[in-house]
């Protein structure tokens, strides 16, 4: 598995500093995001270190598969209402433009009653 010692979601991954988990597998870690901008807010990555979604290979393409497969699942454990009138939002920032600020690709997920801040 490579990890980027200088980043801080590969040190999240690997328990070197604290998160609040929500879910783990060999490959994939979610945990809350400290600054949520709705009721539920949290956020998947991979444990290998890839700073960008424009970073992934074809070779990833399973890998995201996963994490984007893990995101419905996650977000009803995690307390989001199912179904149309309910629901959840996937999100990924890639690069400045995009509005990212942690350069290890992270699905954001968001959910709960609106009206949320984002
Ligand atoms: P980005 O803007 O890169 O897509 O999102 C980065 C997200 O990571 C932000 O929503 C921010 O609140 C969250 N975040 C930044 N540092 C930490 C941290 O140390 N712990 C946790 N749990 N979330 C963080
Ligand atoms: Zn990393």
């Amino acid at each position: 598995m490579s990890h980027d010692p200088n980043c801080l979601f590969c040190k999240i991954a690997q328990g070197l500093i604290p998160s609040q988990k929500v879910y783990e597998d060999e490959e994939i870690f979610a945990f809350k995001d400290i600054n949520p901008g709705a009721p539920i807010h949290f956020l998947i990555i991979p444990k290998k270190h890839m700073p960008m979604l424009e970073s992934a290979q074809a070779e990833d393409a399973p890998l995201l598969g996963r994490m984007m497969e893990s995101a419905p699942r996650l977000a009803k454990e995690q307390g989001c209402r199912p179904g149309k009138d309910g629901g959840f939002r996937v999100m990924v920032n890639n690069g400045a433009d995009g509005g990212q600020e942690v350069y290890h690709l992270h699905l954001h997920v968001l959910g709960g009653p609106r009206p949320w801040k984002k």
